[in-house]
């Protein structure tokens, strides 16, 4: 259980600062059920990502990706918010935070309401076919007939998330730039901070004069390094009392 202290010191810096951006990652979706790539149950257990996860074997060998993708859809299409995410949401109405720079493909800050969301990597709330671009929502692909098809051309689809061997789609990366750059305060949440470009974001923070705080159980290379202090405590237990203490203040 993380310190009263710490939430309190937390809840200070946000209430100082006037632009606040958070990065998340997988780590803020384990309370909903949806393991990390890396954390015990994760996806790196049984497959290799960037081998499973690349561009050319959707292509190439679409069975062999769908075995994964497949996999990831199931546990993704049930998933739920959890406090983490709806803690985000609130302080968002609340005019604290600008927007979320996330890592994540499961979709959950919006169902939890957050309007400003750069999803960095792509989302599989949805399907493209890779010849036609016929796009489908990600409920409709039948995942126990693999690899799905698309239903106009016949063709290979590929959910419409940035798969490893892609780039990052530019508008996306512009804008994360441009938050990052422009935000006083970063909230580093639930990230390992080793997926680049995505981690690049809290130096472009860090080094435009922005505080950076990470929440996250575990150590990341950016602890003691660019980031001010971490809180370590899982996402949905910190936030949550981060904000009722901000609520609390302004009661
Ligand atoms: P990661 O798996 O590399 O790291 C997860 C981090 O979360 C770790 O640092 C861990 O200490 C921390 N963590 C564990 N439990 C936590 C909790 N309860 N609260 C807060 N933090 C907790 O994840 P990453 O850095 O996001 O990189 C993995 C890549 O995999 C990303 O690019 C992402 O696109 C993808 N991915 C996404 C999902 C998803 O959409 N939910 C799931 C798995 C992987
Ligand atoms: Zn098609």
């Amino acid at each position: 259980m993380v310190p009263e202290s710490e939430i309190v010191r937390l809840a200070r810096d946000i209430q100082k600062a006037s632009r606040i951006v958070a990065l998340s990652g997988a780590g803020m979706s384990i309370e909903s059920g949806i393991a990390s790539f890396r954390g015990p149950g994760g996806l790196w257990e049984k497959y290799d990502p960037e081998e499973y996860g690349h561009i050319n074997t959707l292509r190439y060998e679409p069975a062999k990706a769908w075995i994964m993708l497949s996999d990831m859809q199931r546990e993704i299409l049930k998933a739920q918010p959890n406090k983490g995410h709806y803690a985000l949401a609130e302080l968002e109405r609340m005019g604290k935070l600008c927007a979320i720079i996330t890592q994540n493909v499961d979709g959950l800050h919006h169902v939890a309401g957050n309007r400003e969301v750069i999803e960095f990597h792509g989302h599989l709330q949805s399907v493209s076919c890779m010849d036609c671009g016929y796009r489908v929502p990600s409920a409709e692909v039948d995942l126990e007939k693999l690899p799905p098809r698309c239903a106009q051309c016949g063709g290979p689809v590929k959910p419409d998330a940035v798969f490893f061997g892609e780039a990052i789609p530019s508008e996306a990366l512009t804008r994360s730039h441009r938050e990052a750059s422009t935000c006083d305060l970063m909230l580093v949440i639930g990230t390992s901070a080793m997926v680049y470009p995505a981690a690049s974001m809290a130096d472009i923070a860090h080094d435009a004069g922005a505080q950076v705080v990470e929440i996250n159980p575990s150590p990341t290379p950016l602890t003691g390094r660019i980031s001010s202090y971490i809180v370590k405590g899982s996402s949905g237990d910190v936030l949550e009392r981060v904000v009722q203490q901000l609520k609390d203040w302004s009661a």
